[in-house]
């Protein structure tokens, strides 16, 4: 009796949690991220949108239309959940600003005036 092996599409969710990662990935993501960060610093965008697009093959996302991923920062709950930029919701605490997920944002939205 044959076996058949079913070929299927891998899921690539939306929204992925980086505890969930390997710690390499992880890492690799965190410094992908950072340069992204310093490429931007630097208005050197063609650059940021290629780390961007390297770190959303690394964890498997799915390519958010945006092309843009955003890791959020809440200060509520420390999700850390990785998710397509357009919807991030960012607030303002002083001078630095956080980034909460959709579900942070639906769950304990924070404006920094708490
Ligand atoms: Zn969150
Ligand atoms: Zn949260």
């Amino acid at each position: 009796m044959a076996i058949a092996v079913m070929p299927h599409a891998p899921i690539q969710p939306r929204e992925i949690h980086p505890h969930r990662l390997p710690r390499t990935v992880q890492v690799a993501f965190d410094d992908l991220m950072a340069k992204a960060d310093r490429a931007a610093d630097h208005r050197d965008l063609a650059t940021y949108a290629d780390r961007h697009h390297e770190a959303i093959q690394l964890i498997g996302i799915r390519p958010p239309a945006s092309g843009e991923l955003a890791q959020c920062s809440c200060q509520n709950c420390y999700c850390g959940a990785i998710f397509d930029a357009a919807t991030a919701r960012t607030y303002m605490d002083g001078t630095v600003e956080f980034v909460q997920c959709e579900t942070c944002a639906d769950e304990h939205r924070l404006t920094g005036d708490e």
